[in-house]
């Protein structure tokens, strides 16, 4: 059934945010600086989740594709040898009148929207950080905060091949934090200026480079569908020549229907052997690849899956969201994927009662070293089980006054509402079994 959340209802995601701590505006005491967010307690779980199972798809369950963690700060150099310095920059116009900058691409008349007055010929416009390092601040000491983690998979090509001794075909995956001071920011946690990517940059030999590109572009469509978005809300939309970057050749974005509408979520390009070549002139290094059976070298041409950690969390949580009839009243229900839930499991005993609380204990004591739990013993147990159904909790666990007698606990699902007795000895397997396949 097709299902995603309207623009309108955008509201309640966000009321349902802040409420239960999983983003909150930065700096929000002094007055929010404008769209920065920060994940608060549940929003860094549901974050990290996202990252795992990321680097689990793509790392730990590949013998192709090994991991980096590069600094985000870099020498100037790898900037003017990819081409950001020149060419990462949108074209702005600027009103004589007011003095607002505007992009020239998003402008639909040629006079300021604002107040009318007389714009400038465009100017372009960079979009990375600037800073300095060390103490003065003068044009020799200023670098930049890197706008893609790419370039740091590229310039330690040499590094990772000779000390991993991989053989083509492999990758390199990254993840971390990217700055671009965009102009126009904004939707929530989808466009900011700080921001973290999940990038692949996959080594081949040229030749092989369109099978690589189809390959990945399906290993990365999946993903999205396996941990939960439904297909209606995703697509794939091919770059045409107008659009793509100075260095593809050909890319492919695969996009979320968000409240607002189509976005990209992860871009996935043939990049040639443009930055390699461009890293290896720029620095005067032999970077290139010997084949041992061809007996020929080269330089490989690399296939890039590069997504935003913040879209795609963000993706999932919209994906996640329901609202279900529940007699009287409306049961708000986020269905995340099991492994992707902020919490796994609620430990929650009937009431407060002093016999109750050892065995909880004992209960919460077994489980917290295996899954992310949360205890929860304030009011009733219909409304704490609403608590949980909020947050996308998978399973509740509640301890009653039986369970000192038989040694069984109370398992209910979300989705479903099922509730099933188990043995106190056996819950970890039952947990760890329904994460494992009942998806
Ligand atoms: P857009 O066209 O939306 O600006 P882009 O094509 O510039 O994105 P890429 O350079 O391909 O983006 O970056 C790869 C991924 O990084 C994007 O698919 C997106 O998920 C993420 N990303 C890029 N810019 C931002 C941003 N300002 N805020 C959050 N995520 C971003």
């Amino acid at each position: 059934m097709t299902r995603y959340l309207p623009y309108g209802d955008m509201e309640k995601l966000l009321s349902l945010s802040k409420r239960r701590g999983f983003v909150f505006q930065s700096s929000e005491i002094y007055g929010g600086l404008s769209s920065t967010w920060d994940y608060g307690p549940l929003g860094v779980e549901l974050k990290r989740n996202v990252k795992e199972a990321w680097w689990r798809s793509v790392v730990v369950s590949r013998d192709d594709v090994v991991g980096l963690d590069a600094a985000i700060l870099m020498q100037r150099q790898v900037w003017e040898a990819s081409g950001h310095l020149d060419n990462f920059s949108d074209p702005l116009v600027e009103c004589k009148t007011c003095h607002i900058r505007l992009r020239e691409d998003q402008l639909e008349t040629d006079v300021c929207p604002e107040c009318s007055g007389e714009l400038t010929e465009p100017r372009n416009f960079n979009l990375m950080f600037k800073t300095f390092q060390g103490p003065v601040e003068e044009t020799a000491s200023e670098i930049f905060l890197r706008p893609e983690t790419a370039q740091g998979i590229f310039v330690n090509f040499n590094n990772v091949l000779n000390s991993s001794r991989k053989k083509l075909p492999f990758g390199i995956a990254q993840i971390g934090k990217s700055f671009r001071n965009e102009i126009t920011p904004g939707n929530f946690t989808f466009r900011t200026r700080e921001f973290e990517q999940m990038e692949i940059e996959f080594f081949v030999t040229p030749g092989e480079d369109d099978q690589w590109l189809q390959s990945w572009l399906k290993e990365r469509y999946d993903w999205y569908i396996k941990y939960g978005i439904r297909e209606d809300n995703l697509r794939i939309r091919k770059h045409d020549d107008s659009e793509l970057a100075h260095y593809a050749k050909e890319t492919y974005d695969i996009e979320y229907r968000f409240p607002w509408g189509w976005g990209e979520l992860e871009g996935i390009a043939n990049r040639t052997d443009f930055d390699l070549t461009q890293h290896a002139q720029s620095s005067g290094t032999d970077i290139s690849y010997f084949d041992e059976t061809t007996k020929s070298r080269f330089v490989p041409y690399v296939i890039e899956p590069s997504g935003g950690v913040d879209r795609a969390t963000l993706a999932f949580w919209l994906d996640a969201y329901d609202e279900e009839p529940d007699g009287e009243s409306t049961r708000t229900v986020l269905k995340f994927h099991r492994l992707l839930a902020p919490v796994t499991v609620a430990i929650l005993p009937l009431s407060k009662n002093e016999k109750l609380v050892p065995l909880t204990k004992t209960i919460l004591d077994r489980l917290k070293f295996k899954f992310k739990c949360q205890y929860d013993d304030s009011q009733s147990i219909g409304r704490r089980y609403r608590r949980q159904d909020e947050i996308g909790t998978p399973f509740c666990i509640t301890i009653d006054f039986d369970s000192l007698d038989d040694h069984k606990v109370t398992i209910r699902e979300r989705d479903t509402m099922h509730q099933s007795r188990v043995f106190i000895s056996d819950i970890v397997s039952v947990i760890e079994d329904k994460l494992e396949h009942n998806w």
